[in-house]
């Protein structure tokens, strides 16, 4: 699944190819990216419209048109925004699994390829609106200034959940997903499975900076590509090749040279050293009297 490093790179790829331009004409060919909106009424109020910026929030892309339209575009599992793709039956055309096609003045097509359609288009009127969708689902961008080990720690207060979950809530933090989140924890050297209350402001200072770094390594490496993941132009990310220990169970740790183990932790599959990362210590458990059952 893209997560902000992905999403960025395609923002990156894209905006100055869509910024300025005209949308033409809109086609939704699946009527599931907008549900429960009309996607006709979508078209309508899009096309002919000038797309004045292409922004990021978290993992969704949004194309601001004149008029103070907003567009949120979100690719879920599998979507790619591709850049004027071959059309046509041959195994990079776009159309087998084109959700939506943006069709510029130019001419130039933006395809939205989905093949598990989980990916969604939200059109939202106005600052406001926009601004009350996003604060109800997303939380810090790890890469503003809001991002501190401080803030960190007070959301964290008294959670009991593993901190692995922490990082992946959106609402808390917006962008880290799976990936990323087990490259900073490893960075950070804290196993996955610590509540997140327990941490120390020095282990948030720590793992702060390490959601940033590996943030950051997979921007610089145009994102990593596990299943679907492509660039706007069809590239493959190459995070991948750089990953510490996501996906690479059995490998040797790259610091201490012990096994990685997958296990799971807030319901995914988890990479780590427990080496590294020690595990934290089983709550002593109350004894438990038989007696008189
Ligand atoms: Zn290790």
């Amino acid at each position: 699944m893209p997560e902000l490093p992905e999403v960025e790179t395609i923002r990156r790829h894209l905006a100055p190819r869509v910024e300025g331009r005209v949308l033409h004409r809109l086609e939704i060919l699946d009527a599931r990216w907008t549900a429960p909106e009309d996607p006709r009424a979508v078209e309508d109020q899009l096309a002919g419209r000038l797309i004045e910026r292409l922004g990021r929030r978290g993992k969704y892309l949004v194309a601001t048109f004149d008029g103070d339209a907003h567009l949120l575009m979100h690719l879920r599992m599998t979507g790619t925004l591709l850049y004027d793709p071959p059309l046509g039956n041959g195994p990079d055309a776009a159309p087998a699994h084109g959700r939506v096609r943006f069709t510029l003045d130019e001419g130039r097509r933006l395809v939205f390829i989905d093949p598990r359609r989980f990916g969604t288009g939200r059109l939202l009127h106005g600052d406001r609106q926009l601004e009350q969708y996003l604060a109800v689902r997303l939380g810090l961008d790890p890469l503003g200034p809001a991002f501190t080990a401080a803030a960190l720690k007070a959301m964290a207060r008294g959670r009991v959940a593993p901190v692995k979950a922490f990082l992946l809530d959106q609402r808390r933090i917006a962008g880290v997903g799976n990936i990323y989140a087990d490259e900073a924890l490893f960075r950070a050297r804290i196993h996955p499975l610590r509540p997140a209350g327990r941490l120390s402001l020095g282990q948030w200072r720590d793992l702060r900076d390490a959601v940033v770094e590996a943030l950051e390594a997979g921007l610089a490496a145009g994102g990593a590509t596990i299943d679907d993941y492509r660039t706007p132009e069809g590239v493959q990310g190459s995070f991948q090749n750089e990953f510490l220990v996501h996906t690479r169970a059995g490998e040797a740790c790259p610091e201490c040279g012990r096994a990685i183990v997958k296990l799971r932790a807030a319901g995914r599959g988890t990479y780590v050293c427990e080496r590294c990362q020690p595990r934290p210590r089983a709550p002593r458990r109350p004894v438990v009297s038989t007696w008189g059952s």
